[in-house]
């Protein structure tokens, strides 16, 4: 597996591979590597014959007084984990060469940013779309992989590459877990020992919703405040967000019927948790979806 930091050099792998007949896939992360971000490697290494994978603390998608700065780094033993995915590239540019001028030109991503995740972060989605579409027209990929962990992103994008015909094709990876239901992120690095032991209560106030519905309530109003008195009745985690929305545009859907998703986000000793389910809700039946 080589190692590139300039957009030059990974741009000639990738044009090189394709004229070789090859496929390129790309999966975007920002290092810390763990098995979610695996899988979606792996995912793309079954689909595609060369495989880049990005490492990048996107600074545009931090404000002021988040974590950018202790945000964990550990760039040799992400070299090993994508390596043994069986990844081709490692694309790991300095800030200088993605931004090697403040933004002038952002992508905005509009009213669905704003909500939800965009509600607590207001400039985060512009900046993930900013460096998504820096990352696509460097590595010129056929396919990107994204995780349903990340819900409202990957809605986000699919939104970016449909509304700008990017010509590149969306896998959506699901949600890799631990054991306890706790949904991988190198965020959970900062957990300490009792805020790990609480975390999972996030999943299972989710599981509580998937329940109501099962059990017949279509009123997302009514699942919303379940879940969110749920997350209360923890005593740790501070439930910031919880909503029903259409899968598809983050739209309201009440009563809720079709492709949905069920999100969370809650913040526990200071750290900042999400976690969704997606599910097709037709008629009086439940089952698991993909966004
Ligand atoms: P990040 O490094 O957190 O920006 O994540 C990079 C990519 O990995 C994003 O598309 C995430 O949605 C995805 N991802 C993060 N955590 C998980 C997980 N637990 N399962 C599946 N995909 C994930």
């Amino acid at each position: 597996m080589r190692t590139i930091e300039r957009v030059a050099d990974v741009r000639a792998f990738s044009r090189a591979a394709r004229r070789a007949g090859r496929t390129v896939g790309l999966v975007p992360t920002m290092g810390a590597l763990h098995a979610g971000h695996l899988a979606l490697i792996r995912a793309m290494v079954r689909r595609t014959d060369a495989v880049a994978v990005s490492v990048f603390v996107n600074p545009t998608q931090f404000a002021p007084g988040e974590d950018l700065d202790r945000y964990p780094r550990d760039l040799d033993a992400d070299r090993r984990l994508a390596e043994e995915a069986g990844a081709h590239v490692l694309f790991a540019p300095p800030v200088e060469e993605i931004y090697p001028v403040e933004p002038g030109v952002w992508v905005d991503p509009g009213e669905p940013g704003r909500i939800l995740e965009g509600a607590a972060r207001p400039t985060h989605f512009r900046g993930v779309l900013t460096v998504v579409t820096k990352l696509l027209n460097a590595v010129e990929p056929d396919w990107v992989a994204f995780g349903q962990k990340d819900a409202q992103q990957a809605v986000l994008v699919r939104r970016l590459i449909d509304d700008l015909l990017l010509p590149v094709r969306m896998w959506v990876g699901p949600t890799v877990r631990d054991p306890d239901g706790l949904a991988l992120s190198s965020r959970n690095a900062y957990l300490d020992a009792a805020g790990r032991r609480a975390a999972p209560e996030l999943y299972r106030s989710l599981l509580v919703g998937r329940q109501l519905l099962e059990a017949g309530e279509r009123r997302a109003g009514e699942i919303a405040a379940r879940v969110r008195a749920r997350l209360a009745a923890t005593g740790v985690l501070r439930p910031d967000y919880v909503a029903v929305v259409a899968a598809s545009d983050l739209s309201p859907v009440d009563p809720v019927a079709g492709r949905v998703l069920l999100l969370a986000a809650a913040v526990l000793g200071g750290v900042r948790l999400i976690d969704n389910l997606c599910l097709e809700v037709r008629g009086d039946r439940v089952a698991p979806s993909e966004l």
